[in-house]
């Protein structure tokens, strides 16, 4: 089915309201009205009624039924006797019979035979419709029934130029209503039209514009605050993807233009072995220094996508530190640093994604390896709690300065380095050791002092606890990060 425009729903509704509301007011007002003429005409009817009975009761109850008829006679023939009236005592006798009831002749039941509160009939008599009421009395110990009828065509009339009225007053009213909800449904959306108009005018050249939120306290301000958290949570994003894209871009360009120079120095005149296998070193060094970029690069983006997946499996702890003492040991000695891994006396087991946790290791080992001189040495170790394993990697390097230690983990900051070549970082890998750390629901954190060293450390789970919601915190993240 068709959708129907939120304007033609308001002004439907609205003309539904106000056309039913018309409709039912017209025929509560015809009701009331009717009911209202009805009841004035019983009380007529009843007062007549009540005529009868005065007259009866200033009689004798000796007076016989000729001088009876002769009173009624003396009485109304004059003052009534274009009217409904016929009177009739409990023994049958008529006392009184109008012309106009004589010609009618309608029914009239001994007093009787006639319930309390009277009965009513109508007739049409010539262009005259009647409606009468027969009613028992009872005066001085004589029941008596009697009929008095009262004419039906005023209140006919009035009635039916009443609802003719309202035939035409109705309608109008509706066609009213019809305009009217337009009108509202318009006034209604107008601010909504006016925040679309708004929101039109931002693209991705001014993501920094905000819509104007409405000073009273409303959904139209609350969407307009909503929209307005939106944009700024997409501004953020905006700005950091373009960062990140002109940093990727100038620490791609900066080892490519240095192979180029190399290669150009090394192609300007011939040379011994020695000479370019000396170049040819300082170019693999460049290009190992481009793949740890390019994979860093890589992961960062997945990362950003929500594609990096993480299977949470117990690691043995003794394990990992072996294989990672086997690969950086001649790392380190090569760097004239003593490398200590302490083994764990039992077999502890910790939650993780075996080869991020790695990774989270060897960023953290291969800063210690930059960032201490020679013969410092690098501390890998594990304090266990009843929860968690804390892993920490301790050097007794550079150290890091109080300014620059809440920044290191932004994407592609780094600390000013007056050190050597082999010092030369992208500025990625703490942001991705941070995000490896968020993955697993924890954090990586630094203590550091310049000129003493430094400590990274990250607290993984036991696998003790609920595997499950350690892997529900991992999607979480990743999730909040696509
Ligand atoms: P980089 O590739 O520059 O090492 P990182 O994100 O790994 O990038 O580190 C960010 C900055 O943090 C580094 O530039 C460095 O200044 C500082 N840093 C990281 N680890 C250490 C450490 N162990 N000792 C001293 N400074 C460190």
């Amino acid at each position: 089915m068709k959708a129907i425009a939120i304007r033609l729903k308001l002004t439907l509704l609205y003309f539904a309201m106000f056309a039913t509301a018309a409709c039912l007011l017209s025929l509560a007002s015809w009701w009331m009205l009717r009911r209202s003429v009805d009841s004035t005409e019983y009380h007529d009817l009843h007062e007549r009624t009540e005529d009868v009975q005065a007259l009866l009761a200033q009689q004798s109850p000796n007076t016989s039924i000729e001088d009876m008829q002769k009173i009624f006679a003396s009485i109304y023939t004059i003052r009534d006797d274009g009217k409904w009236l016929q009177v009739k005592d409990q023994d049958g006798n008529w006392l009184y019979r109008s012309r106009r009831m004589l010609a009618e002749n309608p029914d009239l039941p001994l007093p009787d035979g006639l319930p309390a509160r009277g009965t009513t009939s109508e007739f049409l008599q010539g262009n005259h419709y009647v409606r009468t009421l027969a009613f028992p009395i009872q005066v001085k110990g004589k029941r008596y029934s009697v009929q008095t009828g009262v004419g039906l065509n005023k209140s006919m009339a009035l009635v039916a130029s009443f609802c003719t009225n309202l035939l035409v007053l109705t309608p109008a009213v509706i066609l009213l209503a019809a305009v009217g909800g337009h009108y509202m449904s318009r006034r209604a959306l107008r601010p909504v039209a006016n925040l679309a108009a708004e929101a039109r005018l931002i693209n991705d050249r001014n993501l920094d514009m905000r819509l104007p939120v409405p000073k009273a306290k409303d959904e139209i301000s609350d969407l307009a605050l909503t929209l307005n958290q939106m944009l700024e949570r997409i501004d953020r994003a905006f700005v950091s993807v373009k960062a990140f894209t002109g940093n990727a871009s100038h620490e791609m360009r900066s080892p490519i233009a240095l192979l180029r120079t190399e290669i150009e120095v090394a192609l300007y005149r011939p040379r011994d072995n020695e000479d370019y296998r000396e170049i040819l070193s300082r170019m693999h060094d460049e290009t190992i220094h481009m793949t740890n970029l390019v994979e860093n690069l890589l992961s960062l983006a997945r990362a950003d996508g929500g594609v990096e997946a993480m299977a949470l499996m117990p690691i043995k702890v003794n394990q990992l530190f072996d294989q990672i003492r086997q690969s950086w040991g001649k790392t380190m000695q090569l760097s004239m640093l003593q490398f200590n891994v302490e083994m764990q006396p039992d077999d502890s087991v910790v939650l993780g994604d075996p080869s991020s946790v790695q990774r989270l290791l060897s960023v953290l080992l291969e800063n210690a390896n930059k960032y201490t001189p020679p013969g410092g040495s690098v501390t890998l170790t594990a304090v266990l709690s009843r929860e968690c394993i804390n892993i920490v990697v301790r050097d007794t390097g550079i150290g890091i300065s109080r300014d620059d230690l809440p920044r290191i983990f932004d994407r592609f900051y780094r600390a000013d380095q007056t050190g050597d070549r082999r010092s030369r970082g992208s500025g990625l890998g703490l942001a991705l050791g941070k995000w490896i750390a968020e993955c697993h629901g924890t954090e990586l954190t630094v203590e550091s002092e310049l000129g003493v060293g430094s400590s990274f450390s990250v607290s993984l789970r036991r696998p003790n606890i609920d595997s499950r919601e350690l892997n529900r915190e991992s999607n979480l993240h990743l999730q909040r990060r696509s």
